[in-house]
């Protein structure tokens, strides 16, 4: 044995370097991997740290004295694997983070303390008889959620109470079935677990259309190599059927599968699916567990035991022991992308794991990504197209209405107007979608056009009618509605603009024979409620559905017909070349909802600019069309995908500061072309002023040795502790 040890530790501080302690002889009674948690002094702090490599030759250089030791070696057993530590490596190398911060945002929360984690038994249901009657009996007296609950726990033995409670049921639910004895629970999670052909539920597959056979076939004959697959299939063409065909012979070999989505809370039906088809162990990650649910998942995922690994972006970093496919769902949703500290992309680290792993990925959307069609049209991605509905359901189609010197009732036109009155009386439901809670995004005084702002952001005041408040939607600060104008005095204050909630009480006012129902933020903020009002949609005891972004994502609503598009203008001019981007893709996401089934639905876009080109052509050629020419013009103008950008925030008390801090960076010389420093789209939030600089390269070496020499000067500078600044490699959202 060497006489020495050094290893390299990630440690939890924003510093982009690795540590090097000694390990004292004393904890070497069995060999010290990579990837293993050690507690380590850090200063005057005792920290827990990640071994990222180790030297078992001291070079004659280093100084050993000034090396401290570590102190203990924390959960041995519980070592991150080394493929986990090279892809979190890689990562943040990529996006040139701090590596220990890296470490400690892609861990469970669980791992990260000294005293040995506890694993709590996981409890798992089945069925305990033959169901047919009991399901007779629950569909008579109309408990329609129990006799789901039975059949889906039916389908998919040994399902667990964090799958099921993300899909929405109850425990009084589950313990309604258990009193009946229909179902009971075991306490096992077995240390090995390996699942059989036959728990593929085989026969539940649908017959694919060709275009889904032939997508299915391409992805399955890459099934062992690295190969990035795009599926664009409109909404409700089938591209779940697809993932899930494209699944069954990865996970017949005992492989795991990792499927990445936007939001599992929101859209359970996907999960449903997944746990209908396959009876194997599917594990989540997601918000909606807690620290032990979340750490069970990494567990039995590390251990090989977790067939399908379901979760939001952050999941991209869970251990799999035999990785085969990894899934993204909605690729081109902006959710991916965490928008603070670690400003990563789950769809891009996951494409960088499969490449690391050899593995196929799959990416699918009814939009994808500029990016992803641009790795398309090089050939980069094999790209399938799905472009029919199964049966005879259509898509909707799209109509501009133009707003100008029309008469508008709470922002909605004649025409808008008549279409609801003469959808409802089919008995057809109507969704009108504002991406803008609230009543109205300002007041103003009617006499001197006093406008309340919030003073922290320089920016509107939004009016919660029904709390009787002005809530800052930036800083979230609120004050009382005032009766006057604090400027003039006069009493004459007004709502300027429209939000959901003004909507909702104009519709309600006007369809009294109908019930209306306002889904956004507010409305939902209570636990189950957004369920709930989503049921009561699809029970149709509500005709109209008003709501934000919620709506946007994977819900149907079969019996819409009608969906109204208010107040997507902004992104006509905004300053970020992507907002068009992000407005098609939501306008189609949006419009995807509707008519489903073999109802046709309509789209009414609401808009000042009809004559707008973006518009016009989205409209009348589609998504694709549409993408091709956002493309060429992000070519010519040479934007992103053709060029690499990192954008650097600054933010501080005084706007000086930011200014001439991010000066300073654009006077270095360096290889990239550079814009700014400029005030940010906002340019005070919270009180604090905000600047950037938009860095931009030709490729992504030269960018990343732009990057470098940024980040070693910007360790030189004295103003890097005054403000806060951050790197944001590929952002995806420059009007902060
Ligand atoms: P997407 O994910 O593309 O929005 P889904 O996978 O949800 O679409 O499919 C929409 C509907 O079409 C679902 O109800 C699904 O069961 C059905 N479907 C998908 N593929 C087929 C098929 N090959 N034959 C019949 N029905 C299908
Ligand atoms: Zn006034
Ligand atoms: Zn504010």
């Amino acid at each position: 044995m060497s006489d020495c040890f050094l290893v390299q530790v990630a440690i939890p501080v924003p510093l982009r370097q690795h540590f090097t302690y000694i390990v004292p002889l004393p904890l070497l009674t069995t060999d010290i991997t990579i990837g293993e948690q050690v507690l380590v002094p850090f200063g005057h702090r005792q920290v827990i740290g990640v071994v990222t490599s180790i030297q078992t030759e001291c070079p004659m250089n280093i100084e050993q004295q000034k090396l401290k030791s570590i102190i203990s070696r924390v959960n041995p057993e519980n070592a991150i694997p080394a493929e986990l530590i090279k892809l979190l490596t890689l990562t943040a190398n990529y996006y040139q983070h701090p590596i220990g911060e890296v470490f400690q945002h892609a861990l469970p929360v669980l791992l990260r303390q000294i005293s040995p984690v506890k694993i709590e038994k996981t409890l798992a249901w089945q069925t305990s008889q033959d169901i047919t009657l009991a399901l007779e009996k629950l569909t008579k007296k109309r408990a329609i959620k129990q006799a789901a609950l039975l059949s889906l726990i039916d389908k998919h033995k040994n399902i667990t109470w964090p799958e099921l409670r993300t899909l929405g049921y109850s425990k009084q639910q589950l313990t309604a079935l258990e009193n009946k004895q229909l179902i009971n629970a075991t306490e096992v999670i077995p240390k090995t677990f390996t699942w059989k052909e036959a728990d593929l539920n085989s026969a539940d597959r649908l017959t694919l259309s060709t275009e889904q056979a032939l997508a299915v076939a391409a992805i399955s004959q890459g099934k062992t190599t690295f190969q990035s697959h795009l599926l664009h299939g409109i909404t409700g063409s089938g591209k779940t059927e697809v993932y899930l065909q494209a699944m069954e012979p990865v996970l017949a070999q005992n492989q795991q599968i990792l499927v990445l989505v936007p939001e599992i809370g929101l859209t359970p039906q996907m999960l449903a699916r997944f746990e209908q088809r396959f009876n194997v162990p599917v594990f989540l990650h997601h918000s909606g567990l807690n620290d032990k649910e979340r750490f069970a998942t990494w567990l039995q995922a590390k251990q090989g035991n977790a067939a399908i690994i379901i979760g939001t972006r952050s999941a991209v970093f869970t251990p799999c022991r035999h990785l085969g496919m990894i899934i993204v769902d909605e690729e081109h949703d902006p959710s991916f992308k965490q928008q603070d500290s670690f400003r990563y992309h789950g769809r891009d680290i996951a494409i960088l794991r499969a490449r690391q792993q050899n593995i196929p990925i799959v990416l699918g959307s009814a939009t994808p990504s500029f990016e992803s069609l641009a790795n398309a049209n090089t050939g980069k991605y094999h790209y399938h197209q799905l472009t029919e509905r199964p049966g005879n359901s259509v898509p909707a189609s799209l109509k501009l209405i133009d707003v100008n010197s029309q008469p508008l009732s709470s922002g909605l036109t004649p025409a808008t107007i008549s279409a609801i009155k003469h959808t409802l009386a089919k008995d057809e439901q109507v969704l009108v979608f504002i991406n803008r809670r609230g009543f109205s995004p300002a007041i103003n005084c009617k006499e001197c056009h006093w406008v309340a702002d919030c003073q922290r952001c320089n920016r509107p005041y939004t009016l919660h009618k029904a709390q009787g408040l002005l809530i800052c939607h930036h800083c979230n600060s609120q004050k009382r509605i005032p009766k006057q104008c604090p400027d003039c005095g006069s009493v004459r204050i007004n709502p300027v603009g429209q939000g959901t909630e003004q909507v909702e009480q104009w519709l309600s006012e006007q369809f009294t024979d109908h019930s209306v129902v306002r889904i956004d933020r507010d409305s939902t903020r209570r636990k189950g409620e957004l369920s709930k009002r989503l049921e009561q949609v699809a029970e149709k005891q509500h005709h109209i559905l008003i709501g934000t972004q919620m709506l946007a994502k994977g819900h149907h609503f079969p019996d819409v017909t009608l969906v109204v598009m208010l107040d997507i203008d902004g992104a006509l001019f905004s300053v970020d070349y992507r907002a068009a981007e992000h407005m098609a893709q939501l306008l189609e996401q949006v419009a995807g909802r509707a008519g489903r089934a073999s109802k046709p639905g309509t789209v009414l876009i609401q808009t000042q600019y009809p004559q707008h080109p973006l518009l016009h052509q989205l409209v009348n050629q589609g998504y694709t069309e549409f993408a091709k020419t956002g493309l060429q013009e992000r070519q010519w103008a040479k934007l992103p995908p053709y060029s690499f950008q990192a954008l650097i925030r600054a933010e501080a008390n005084t706007p000086y500061l930011p200014e001439q801090f991010l000066r300073s960076i654009s006077q270095l010389s360096l290889p990239c072309n550079l814009a700014g420093p400029m005030p940010a789209a906002m340019e005070k939030k919270a009180g604090k002023f905000r600047f950037h600089l938009l860095v931009q390269a030709d490729s992504r070496k030269v960018l990343h040795q732009g990057i470098l020499t940024i980040l070693s000067a910007v360790e030189e500078n004295d103003l890097n502790t005054k403000v806060r600044w951050s790197i944001d490699v590929d952002p995806i959202d420059l009007s902060w």
